[in-house]
């Protein structure tokens, strides 16, 4: 068990800042994911907490001891690189019981603790038979329990599912999570995938460009981003964003779209008079025949259960998810009607939002 502090956490590579000053600590046990685009740092910070890369400035605290300049095997620290690459010419017991031979762990205890793991992994009834012959499904379970034998403090996952199928990564992220519950270890996981990153995340780290923007449990990062980028990234269709107009009306703060009021629940300092982005998800904008904003159907989307309908007004171009019971037909005129309380306003300069 550990709890992984990051301070002031800095890489350079020339001229170039990969991590630029990270702070944030990530909880004993807790199931902590790393997102943002391809080159934001995520590997960068990853490989410094393995003590796979030595940081530029900054100090990284394992249970409180200073291991930053620790070697990469004095900090008990398991790092996952491709959970499926296995030894196709060894059996399911001498991969999953290689991390341990390694380690020159007695031949009694590799065997308590490989079928230890094969138990609880539910593939102890395959422990001498080779992995290429294997369905993918128990091929995946053979990678996890040799990732998870060593029994490490804290173990960290880059893009641990990137190489699989959609349908296999659905299964293997539940079963890594279900795995992360039932073992308890602090686990640091790096995706680009925003869905992935919902579905398992404890809380969620969001970095673009070597910065951290905002950590949060994942309703948080969805309802409330920090910034623009968060609130783009996070979310698909993506959330909507319009130029605007902060304002007072009847002694609330208001937000207007092209002229158009929309009332805001809660004051927000420092909208008044000025320009706003207005950031809307397309579940939070109900069409009707009337509404404060017009605009005419672009496409319409069939998508089960829902549309997803595009109008563009003068504003802009939006996206509305709607259920199916409402008509929307392309190229007519309809209303769009904000969901005041879930609108979020960004400061068009500083991209981040205002509270
Ligand atoms: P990806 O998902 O593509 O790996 P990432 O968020 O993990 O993205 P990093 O691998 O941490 O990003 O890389 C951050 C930036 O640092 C990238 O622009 C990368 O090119 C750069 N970088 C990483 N390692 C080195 C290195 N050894 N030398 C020079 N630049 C590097």
């Amino acid at each position: 068990m550990a709890e992984i502090r990051i301070e002031a956490l800095t890489k350079s590579f020339g001229d170039f800042t990969a991590v630029a000053g990270s702070n944030f600590t990530i909880r004993d046990g807790e199931f902590f994911v790393m997102l943002g685009p391809s080159g934001c740092g995520k590997t960068t910070t990853l490989r410094m907490i393995a003590g796979l890369e030595m940081p530029t400035s900054g100090r990284i605290l394992l249970d409180g001891e200073d291991v930053t300049f620790n070697r990469a095997s004095q900090r008990d620290i398991a790092f996952v690189f491709q959970l499926f690459a296995l030894y196709p010419h060894m059996n399911v017991r001498q991969n999953i019981s290689f991390p341990l031979r390694v380690q020159g762990v007695s031949r009694r205890e590799v065997r308590a603790r490989t079928e230890e793991v094969a138990k609880m992994l539910e593939i102890d009834n395959l422990l001498s038979r080779r992995v290429s012959g294997l369905a993918a499904g128990d091929r995946q379970r053979v990678a996890l329990g040799r990732a998870i034998v060593r029994r490490a403090k804290a173990f960290l996952m880059d893009e641990p599912l990137g190489a699989l199928d959609a349908e296999f990564r659905d299964r293997m992220c539940e079963e890594l999570r279900l795995l992360h519950d039932r073992i308890g270890a602090t686990t640091v996981y790096v995706t680009h995938d925003q869905i992935e990153a919902m579905a398992m995340a404890d809380r969620i780290c969001v970095m673009n460009k070597g910065e951290v923007l905002q950590i949060g449990v994942p309703m948080e990062v969805y309802e409330r981003p920090a910034t623009r980028f968060v609130a783009g990234f996070i979310g698909s269709p993506s959330m909507n964003f319009l130029p605007a107009q902060g304002g007072f009306q009847a002694g609330a703060t208001a937000i207007r779209v092209n002229g158009a009021s929309l009332a805001m629940p809660q004051a927000r300092e420092g909208l008044a008079a000025t320009d706003a982005v207005l950031g809307a998800r397309p579940e939070h904008i109900t069409i009707a025949d009337e509404g404060p904003l017009r605009g005419r159907v672009f496409a319409v989307e069939y998508m089960g259960a829902r549309q997803l309908v595009t109008v563009d007004t003068d504003a802009g171009r939006l996206r509305v998810r709607a259920p199916n019971t409402v008509r929307a037909k392309t190229g007519e005129t309809v209303g769009l009607t904000f969901d005041a309380e879930r609108l979020v306003v960004f400061d068009p300069v500083s991209d981040r939002a205002v509270r």
